[in-house]
C-alpha cells in the first residue's frame, strides 16, 4: 500500500481512539523502565492525536538536558528546556519553546523521542510525510525512541531510500527492540 493511502487510514484510526491518555501513561511507564543511552535527549510537544509527551518531557527534566524541536523551514532546530520555558504556536500548530535555536548537530542529543502516524514490527516509521525527522537523523547520532498507540502498530511500513528506522517502539504493552 502506498504511504499516502496508509497515512490516511492511520489518521481515521487514530481520531476514533478513546483511551489515549491511559496509552499514554502506559508508555510513560515503560520508558522509565529502560536503559537509555545518557546524555541530553530531544522530545516532540505533542498533538492531541499524538502519544502525550507531557509526562516524558517532566521526567527527563530531573536528570537530563532536553531539547525541543522548532521548525525552520526544511529543517528542525533545537531549543534546551526547563521548567520556565515558554512556549507559542509554531509551523503546523506545534507547541514550541521560545529560546535559543541550536544547530541538531551542534547539540546531537544521545535519544531522541520520535513521533510517528505508524510505525511496524521492523521498527520502520511512518510520519506524517514532510520527512523532518528523516533529515533530522541524517544530521545527528542518536538513539532514536518512537512512541505510539496500539492502533498505530501495523503490518508494514513501505520504506524509501531515505527512512531511518527506529532502535526502539514504545507501545502501550510492549517495546519492539
Ligand atoms: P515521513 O518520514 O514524514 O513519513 P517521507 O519519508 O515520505 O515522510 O519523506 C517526505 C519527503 O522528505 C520525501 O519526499 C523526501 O524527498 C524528503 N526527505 C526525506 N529524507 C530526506 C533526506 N535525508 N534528505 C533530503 N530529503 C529528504
Ligand atoms: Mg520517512
Amino acid at each position: 500500500m502506498d504511504k499516502s493511502l496508509l497515512r490516511k487510514e492511520l489518521r481515521k484510526k487514530i481520531a476514533e481512539i478513546s483511551d489515549k491518555s491511559e496509552q499514554s501513561q502506559k508508555i510513560l511507564a515503560r520508558l522509565k523502565e529502560c536503559d537509555l543511552p545518557s546524555g541530553a535527549v530531544c522530545v516532540y510537544k505533542a498533538l492531541s492525536s499524538e502519544v502525550d509527551t507531557d509526562g516524558i518531557i517532566e521526567y527527563f527534566l530531573k536528570t537530563r538536558e532536553v531539547y525541543l524541536p522548532v521548525v525552520q523551514g526544511e529543517d528542525m532546530m533545537l531549543v534546551r528546556i526547563d521548567m520556565n520555558t515558554r512556549f507559542e504556536k509554531g509551523a503546523f500548530n506545534i507547541d514550541e519553546p521560545t529560546g535559543e535555536r541550536l544547530k541538531p548537530e551542534d547539540v546531537n542529543p544521545s535519544v531522541t523521542v520520535t513521533p510517528l502516524l505508524g510505525a511496524d514490527g521492523e521498527r520502520n516509521r511512518l510520519g506524517k510525510g514532510k520527512g523532518y525527522y528523516d533529515r533530522y537523523f541524517d544530521k545527528v547520532n542518536t538513539y532514536r525512541i518512537g512512541v505510539a498507540f496500539s492502533e498505530q502498530l501495523i503490518d508494514e511500513v513501505p520504506c524509501d531510500k531515505w527512512d531511518k528506522k527506529l532502535d526502539m517502539l514504545i507501545l502501550p504493552d510492549r517495546i519492539i527492540k
